[in-house]
């Protein structure tokens, strides 16, 4: 049994009619209640529930800081590889455009190591394209060894991969890894994804399951909003979330919202994702998961980010670079998309200051593996 059988059981059209069915009276009864369910979660992703968004961010504030206090943790991504056998339609990394393909060898990697520990970081998310010859197990392993003595906590955002590798990098010091479901609707996920390992809907859909097993400490996820109808892909997520959390109930869990940047490439998103939709979608999930890392990242423009501190999220990435080599030796040919929030992480971290909380660089060693 696997999250994957599960999906099976839903039909995404009668998920998103009943969705656009709730009441102004359900969103009452969810914001009233204790221990939301999915049922709540739908009408807090309605539209039924957009003329609440005022109670809904009140109560996701006080929420967020009854578990979290003040505090937002920093991160920054490290992309290691835009070398991909995948043809996702949507990314400016996709096989077939004819960009500068690089992966990082160590002493790339050291020199990015060395921009990125000046600015202050401890945590860091390696990302690479999905190449199993280019940046497969063998490499993301070595690299989690020759990183672990330079930073606190190490996440990845990389290709799935089967149970004995996960263990692998689990052994290694591997704390999180994110892995995104893009879209849970299985016959428009194939048109995205037309080529390449990832065109295996059940095999992504069914990596949490691996991940849980190998013990991986935190699990994040997620949809790439502006593909398919954000309150039914959401749902669905917050449906895997609920699965998972009941499963691997050791595992901790994170959740992201990446919305369509522009790229190299011409997709434009079919189903665009407004700011206000955002808050609420933001607030919606820290009503129904109170335990829940939520993370922002500079996807987004430095206002919504500023007016997103205390409003639910945990986790922010600064500085980010999103092409390898990015920090010590810039090539905006090999960027996988334009980031909106290029502010550096002091400047950053002295705004999320200004807001009342702390800025956190380390909440985590590699000593409590
Ligand atoms: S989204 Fe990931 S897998 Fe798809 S083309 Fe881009 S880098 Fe490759």
């Amino acid at each position: 049994m696997s999250f994957y059988s599960v999906h099976q059981q839903y039909n995404w059209d009668e998920e998103a009619q009943s969705i656009m069915a709730k009441t102004s009276a359900d969103v009452q009864r969810a914001l009233r209640c204790e221990k939301p369910d999915l049922e709540d979660f739908k009408a807090l992703v309605s539209p039924a529930a957009e003329s609440h968004l005022e109670e809904m961010a009140a109560l996701s504030h006080r929420l967020t800081q009854k578990r979290f206090g003040h505090t937002v943790q920093l991160y920054i991504p490290l992309y290691l590889s835009n070398e991909c056998a995948n043809g996702c339609i949507y990314c400016g990394f996709n096989c077939k455009n004819k960009i500068a393909r690089h992966t990082l060898s160590k002493d790339e990697i050291l020199k990015e190591v060395e921009v990125i520990k000046s600015m202050g970081f401890e945590h860091l998310l390696l990302v690479t394209g999905e190449h199993p010859g280019k940046c497969g197990i063998d490499y993301v392993e070595e690299v989690i060894d020759f990183l672990k003595p330079h930073f606190a906590q190490i996440s990845v955002e990389i290709a799935p991969m089967d149970l004995p590798e996960y263990e692998r990098l689990q052994k290694q010091g591997l704390n999180t890894v994110y892995i995104y479901q893009e879209t849970y609707h299985a016959e428009r996920y194939s048109i995205y994804h037309p080529r390449g390992k990832k065109a295996d809907f059940k095999y992504r859909i069914e990596t949490p399951d691996r991940l849980g097993k190998a013990n991986i400490h935190r699990i994040g996820l997620g949809c790439l909003l502006g593909l398919e109808d954000w309150r039914t892909d959401s749902l669905f997520t917050a449906m895997h979330l609920q699965y998972l959390e009941r499963k691997y109930w050791q595992t901790k869990y994170s959740i992201s919202f990446p919305r369509l940047r522009p790229h190299a490439g011409s997709f434009e998103p079919n189903y665009p994702v407004n700011d206000k939709q955002l808050v609420q979608l933001i607030c919606a999930y820290r009503i129904f998961n109170q335990e829940l890392e939520i993370s922002l990242s500079t996807r987004e423009n430095p206002v919504f980010r500023n007016n997103m501190i205390g409003l639910g999220i945990t986790n922010m990435s600064a500085g980010s670079k999103t092409e390898p080599g990015g920090y010590a030796n810039p090539d905006k040919e090999l960027k996988q998309f334009e980031v909106s929030d290029c502010r550096t992480p002091d400047k950053i971290s002295e705004v999320i200051q200004s807001k009342g909380y702390e800025t956190v660089w380390k909440d985590w060693d590699q000593c409590l593996m």
